[in-house]
């Protein structure tokens, strides 16, 4: 495998061409799937293949590390069973009494885990708008905050988060900066340029990006850190690791992964706009709308695009956003985001009683279909609902 990143190609030839791998023994374009879970020991007792059992240790995993930790302008990369347990796994890096800032809205799932594992853990947790830099330092607590988690743009409203702005306050305090860049991808945004520690991603959304894997990633600035060290023993001993076959498939999503999230992003903005004119929404969320309270931060951060991600507030409430998820038919209800379907999803109701979330609220996962059509069946849903109610 050569590094294509030193002779300058461009992330999309990159990534289509997995580095340019080919396989040294059959000079496939396509890496080998190695199923074996363990490796024999030389006859003197040692084990000079570097390989001994494959709970984290399997060669399949390279070719789709190195292409991670290339677009992300990273040093290294790790890849995961889960965006959960990739996550996770730097949480369980921590130290009880370690103090940690979080965004107060982020991905759901993450933050209900967080709250209950800060209590068993004896991690202490502030969630605050990490949006606003103020709230940030006023947050941190010298000598104990050890983590600043982000998410840009965050689940479901697509806050924005200045990364190199926190990067450089958590820097000056020694305290590392993880961004969960799953919504942005590194097609429109490289934290790791920005200043950040380590990049994470639920490799289930836009780098496989066809609906049909479950898998996480994490990649470092710099694989010598203690802290992420620390992580990658976790990984090795929790084992929370990717089948060797799904990371085979998650390979073949990433190589198209610069014309998918374009495709999203020109069509998250067409429809974001339309949207704004659309009789019965209230608001639309979307980070490329210069009316967007963080717009300018995305504008500095982003490059080629704000994302695929939109949500929509109407009028009626709850009621009247179900009735529109229900009357859609190219829209598929579905949670998840980043296939190349396009989901509509009301997330109040997945994210339960004590979500921050406003319940008129639909999250669009724009997929890659044609972007009238795909206004076409919203405005029609929208419009029934209204007339019916
Ligand atoms: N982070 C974000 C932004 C997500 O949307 C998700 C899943 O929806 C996750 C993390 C968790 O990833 P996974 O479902 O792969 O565990």
């Amino acid at each position: 495998m050569t590094s294509n990143k030193q002779a300058g190609l461009s992330i999309q030839t990159r990534v289509a061409q997995a580095l340019g791998f080919i396989d040294e023994q059959t000079k496939g374009l396509v890496p080998p799937i190695y199923s074996s879970t363990t490796y024999l020991r030389d006859a003197d007792n040692h084990y000079r293949s570097g390989l001994i059992y494959s709970r984290d240790d399997n060669p399949t995993y390279r070719v789709v590390e190195a292409v991670l930790a290339d677009i992300e302008s990273g040093a290294e990369a790790m890849l995961f069973a889960s965006g959960m347990a990739a996550a996770v796994s730097v949480f369980q890096a921590l130290r009880p009494g370690d103090h940690v800032v979080a965004p107060k809205v982020m991905y759901w799932a993450l933050r209900n885990w967080l709250i209950e594992f800060s209590h068993n853990w004896g991690v202490a947790i502030d969630f605050v708008n990490t949006s606003d830099l103020d709230a940030i330092a006023s947050a941190l607590q010298p000598g104990k905050t050890k983590l600043i988690w982000l998410e840009t743009p965050a689940n479901p409203m697509w806050h924005i988060a200045d990364i190199r702005a926190i990067a450089e306050q958590a820097q000056a305090h020694g305290i590392r900066v993880v961004v969960d860049s799953t919504v942005a991808t590194p097609v429109l945004c490289r934290p790791i340029e920005l200043g950040a520690d380590i990049v994470m991603h639920s490799a289930t959304k836009y780098l496989n990006g066809h609906s049909d894997v479950i898998a996480g990633a994490l990649i470092t600035a710099d694989k010598n850190d203690e802290f992420w060290l620390r992580v990658r023993k976790i990984r090795r001993q929790a084992g929370a690791v990717l089948s060797p076959h799904d990371a085979v498939q998650l390979l073949r999503g990433m190589r198209t992964l610069v014309l998918r999230v374009r495709t999203s992003c020109e069509s998250a903005m067409y429809l974001a706009e339309q949207l704004q004119q659309t009789d019965h929404v209230v608001e639309v969320l979307y980070p490329g709308l210069p009316s967007f309270v963080g717009h300018a931060v995305a504008v500095q951060q982003m490059e080629g695009g704000f994302g695929g991600m939109v949500s929509i507030r109407v009028r009626g409430g709850a009621k009247a956003a179900i009735d529109i998820a229900a009357r859609t038919q190219l829209w598929k209800r579905a949670t998840s985001l980043g296939g190349v379907e396009s989901l509509i999803e009301h997330r109040a109701s997945i994210e339960g009683e004590d979500t921050p979330v406003p319940n008129d609220l639909l999250r669009l996962s724009v997929g890659i279909e044609d972007p009238c059509e795909l206004l076409e069946d919203l405005q029609q849903a929208i419009q029934a609902a209204h007339s019916e109610s």
